[in-house]
């Protein structure tokens, strides 16, 4: 407890002096590619030639997870199980054998105190671990390896997931219950790059909702935990691998991910799945200016603290939501450009919701490149 609250991002800020002790030096505000994407050695799309059941996409955290453990890299992974009751819900874990590795497999879509099981590795004496984590998590992790020399003695890896719009578990029934028409068989879901959410049932079947058309009370930020909203490191750039799928090109399989080696160990993971991955390369092109540009105004509106009350309708109705999401899969950004479009748009976000409804923070929280990015669009501090 004591740990976590000396190393909370809250009390630390992101990014800096921790991004400078794992790579030597902070990212470069001259390089628009690394200010977005965090510094990394190579990036690609893959997915894994045999899919894993019931894995998020094509499974690969997963898969590198089991062969880091079969081949001994490391001798427990800190990650997370899926609750017995309410199927997206979480349970920390430190999963010591290939069955109980497999079993956390698939997102659960709340805050989880995945750190939780380190304390459990300490205790039986581990000295190779492997860490799953969101950006907080491993923001956590690096800091309190600095501070506690018990964690010096052990060997971590880190396989890190981008994360956004992460849940309270207090509020994820009512969030589920306004996006699905059929919440109680809800057993996947994601938010896709054909600007609609994909929600798989236990029929097999999948629901698709356009981004434009939920529910207007969704888009209230105050239903997002505060520490969510103050993230300025969506793609889990303290990672030693990150894999996501935001730059991959969304194909009918729902497979291709998204891979950003950052580190020598984030190599060593990579290199333990490189032959049962299909490997492609990174497309799409680099420009979303205009996208951003077109949103940013109703975002910095939505970002005071006016108290607004929002609709429980949608603004616009979903057949209408549905060509406009279409449309935005032929003209809107893809690929790499969809990712910038994404890293820009969130930070934007967090930007003006931390100015406005978290102003003592604001310094301590607001990495570097955040103000050059700002700048870039002429938008103000
Ligand atoms: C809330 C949330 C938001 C996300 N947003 C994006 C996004 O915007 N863009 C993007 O590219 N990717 C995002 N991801 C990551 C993405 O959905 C996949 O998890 C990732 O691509 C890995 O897929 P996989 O098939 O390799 O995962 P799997 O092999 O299925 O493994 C997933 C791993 O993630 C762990 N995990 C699941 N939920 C959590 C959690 N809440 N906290 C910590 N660890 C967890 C699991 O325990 C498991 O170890 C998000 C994930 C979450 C949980």
């Amino acid at each position: 407890m004591q740990e976590s609250l000396q190393s909370c991002v809250f009390k630390n800020g992101w990014l800096g002096n921790l991004e400078r002790q794992l790579f030597g030096r902070e990212r470069s505000l001259d390089d628009p590619v690394e200010m977005r994407f965090g510094i990394t050695t190579e990036r690609f799309t893959a997915r894994m030639k045999q899919r894993l059941p019931d894995a998020q996409w094509s499974g690969i955290i997963t898969a590198m997870a089991l062969r880091a453990f079969e081949r001994k890299l490391v001798d427990g992974v800190v990650t997370l199980h899926r609750h017995t009751e309410q199927h997206f819900f979480s349970v920390p874990v430190l999963a010591c054998s290939s069955e109980e590795i497999y079993e956390s497999r698939g997102n659960k879509p709340v805050l989880s105190p995945v750190l939780r099981s380190l304390q459990t590795a300490y205790r039986q004496g581990l000295k190779k671990i492997l860490v799953i984590g969101a950006a907080c998590h491993l923001h956590m992790l690096r800091d309190f390896r600095e501070r506690f020399p018990y964690l010096q003695e052990m060997e971590i890896f880190t396989i890190g997931i981008p994360c956004v719009d992460n849940m309270d578990r207090s509020r994820w029934t009512w969030v589920l219950e306004r996006i699905s028409a059929s919440p109680s068989t809800a057993r996947h879901m994601e938010f896709m790059q054909d600007f609609r959410i994909h929600i798989r049932h236990n029929d097999g079947s999948t629901e698709k909702i356009p981004y434009f058309s939920l529910p207007q009370e969704l888009s209230d930020p105050a239903i997002f935990p505060k520490a969510c909203m103050s993230c300025f490191d969506y793609l889990n750039s303290l990672s030693d691998i990150t894999i996501g799928y935001l730059a991959a090109e969304l194909t009918p399989q729902l497979d291709r991910q998204w891979v950003l080696v950052r580190t020598e160990k984030g190599r060593e993971l990579l290199d333990l799945v490189n032959d049962e991955l299909d490997r492609f390369p990174e497309w799409g092109e680099w420009k979303c200016d205009g996208f951003i540009r077109q949103t940013a105004g109703g975002i910095i509106e939505q970002m005071k603290d006016t108290g607004k009350t929002y609709a429980a309708e949608p603004l616009i109705p979903q057949w209408i939501g549905h060509l406009l999401s279409t449309a935005m899969g032929f003209i809107g950004p893809k690929g790499i450009g969809f990712a910038h479009y994404s890293a820009d748009y969130h930070m934007i976000r967090h930007y003006y919701y931390v100015k406005y409804r978290l102003p003592d923070h604001l310094e301590r929280l607001v990495p570097a490149h955040v103000p050059v990015i700002l700048e870039e669009y002429g938008l103000p501090l």
